[in-house]
């Protein structure tokens, strides 16, 4: 479960990006849903660890996520906006690289995992081809392959089908329901479609303020 409460963060720039930010998140997909603006992707990078936040708390499975964010990250992945500048390298040795990176030495254990993850992103066919030669939606699968280095128990995904096609976004939306069976996976996107489909809770972030929260449904005629 991950809890934030009373989240607020103001920019250098005088920008108030979030301002008192309170929401609860339980396993399965939830949907953070926003205009341009709204603050999707600072609230992310908070809750990821990567920058600082002025006031309130963040927790998640009882880790207080600015007191120990070394705990957190040990159980985080993380599949940033525009994730996609690679190097002519193959999937699999640079799959395996970022898995040196995350701390997995072990050379079998390694390989175990970095053979799983391409198998269960859909790309093990496309394991010996450079990643600068995919397409959009194999980038896409490649940056959640990435993101489940380590098995995070929560895993952030950052505005992730923009300029996918509708069967590439399909393949994708799938792999993401499916992780949501054992994580908490938080979507965060402007496409109110994607949330609607896919995650059972949302909130509706504008302004650094949360207007909306519960099921798309129920929540239909204000979206
Ligand atoms: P923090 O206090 O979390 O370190 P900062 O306010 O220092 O955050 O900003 C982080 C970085 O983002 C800075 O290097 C800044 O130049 C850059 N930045 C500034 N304006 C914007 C913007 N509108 N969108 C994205 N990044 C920006
Ligand atoms: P979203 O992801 O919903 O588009 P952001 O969190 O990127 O929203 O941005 C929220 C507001 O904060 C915007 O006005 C943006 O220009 C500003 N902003 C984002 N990052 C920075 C930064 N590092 N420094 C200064 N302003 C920023």
């Amino acid at each position: 479960m991950l809890s934030i409460t009373g989240l607020s963060k103001t920019y250098d720039n005088g920008v108030h990006a979030l301002q008192g930010v309170d929401l609860s998140i339980g396993k399965g997909m939830f949907g953070l849903l926003g205009p341009n603006g709204a603050g999707k992707s600072s609230l992310m990078r908070t809750i990821s660890t990567l920058q600082s936040a002025d006031s309130g708390s963040i927790t998640f499975d009882g880790i207080d996520v600015f007191k120990d964010p070394q705990a957190l990250r040990q159980r985080l992945g993380y599949l940033p906006q525009d994730f996609g500048v690679y190097p002519r390298v193959s999937a699999y040795d640079l799959l395996d690289h970022m898995a040196v990176l995350k701390g997995i030495h072990n050379k079998g254990e390694r390989k175990e995992s970095v053979e799983g993850l391409l198998a269960h992103t859909n790309l093990y066919q496309h394991r010996s081809k450079a990643v600068s030669g995919f397409s959009g939606g194999m980038r896409q699968r490649f940056g959640i392959a990435q993101a489940l280095l380590g098995d995070p128990d929560l895993l952030i995904v950052d505005e992730p089908t923009a300029g996918l096609d509708p069967e590439e976004r399909n393949r994708f939306h799938n792999l993401l329901v499916s992780l949501g069976e054992q994580k908490v996976v938080i979507l965060s996107t402007h496409i109110v479609e994607d949330v609607a489909e896919l995650c059972p809770n949302m909130a509706v972030l504008a302004g650094g303020k949360i207007l909306l929260e519960g099921n798309p449904i129920a929540l239909t005629d204000k979206l």
